[in-house]
């Protein structure tokens, strides 16, 4: 496969050639045409793999789509990891890609100011990445309302687990509308995630690295 395969615009094609990546990697060869295609779906991949492009490249498409259909305010996408780091890092690859259509991201996490992340939120986003807790703050906070969300995922999900964020995970599953598209991808596959998998996905397909 090329990223020819994905039929992607000039303006992300543009992106991705400046990246200076050959081709796509095994994870976004299987993954990106089923995200593209709107379903959920589950990837067991490690960092490494080109796991966050497989996630946003989608997503982007998605969005464009969504905000022609349903302007307004709030993210249309919400990525959720489990730590600081991560969320830096994602929302670093979100800035860059997003660049192709002029998206802004903002990045939430715990440790960071709540008042300038509120700050941020409240500018306008359409891609929020954040780590579970410090969106439910902020939500409960009303600094931002998941009500367009419509592209929901949750990154290295058994991590999370590790780190006890279980119930944050399940309460923002909960709290996003159930027309969404969920894509969840974890490095294990273990009951706990299966069984999460089970409960906030509809219908997914599986991935492996
Ligand atoms: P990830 O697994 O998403 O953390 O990505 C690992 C690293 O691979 C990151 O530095 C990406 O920028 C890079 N990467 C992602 N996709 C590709 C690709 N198709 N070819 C080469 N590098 C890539």
């Amino acid at each position: 496969t090329s990223f020819a395969h994905f039929s992607f615009d000039e303006q992300l094609m543009h992106q991705i050639r400046k990246s200076e990546y050959t081709q796509p990697t095994p994870i976004q060869c299987q993954g990106v045409p089923i995200a593209m295609s709107g379903r959920d779906m589950i990837g067991i991949a490690k960092t490494g793999s080109g796991k966050t492009a497989a996630f946003i490249w989608p997503m982007l498409v998605h969005i464009m789509d969504q905000k022609e259909l349903e302007p307004g305010e709030g993210p249309i996408a919400v990525i959720v990891c489990p730590t600081r780091e991560l969320c830096q890092q994602i929302h670093a690859e979100c800035k860059r890609f997003g660049k192709a259509y002029s998206l802004r991201s903002v990045a939430v996490y715990g440790g960071g100011s709540m008042w300038e992340q509120a700050k941020a939120l409240q500018e306008g986003a359409e891609i929020v990445v954040c780590t579970p807790g410090r969106l439910i703050d902020h939500v409960k906070k009303k600094a931002t309302s998941l009500q367009r969300v419509t592209y929901l995922v949750f990154d290295e999900a058994d991590r999370m687990f590790d780190m006890g964020f279980e119930y944050q995970v399940r309460s923002i599953a909960s709290h996003v509308r159930p027309d969404r598209q969920t894509l969840l991808f974890s490095a294990t596959f273990r009951k706990k995630i299966e069984r999460l998998a089970r409960d906030i996905l509809v219908d997914p397909i599986r991935v492996v690295q």
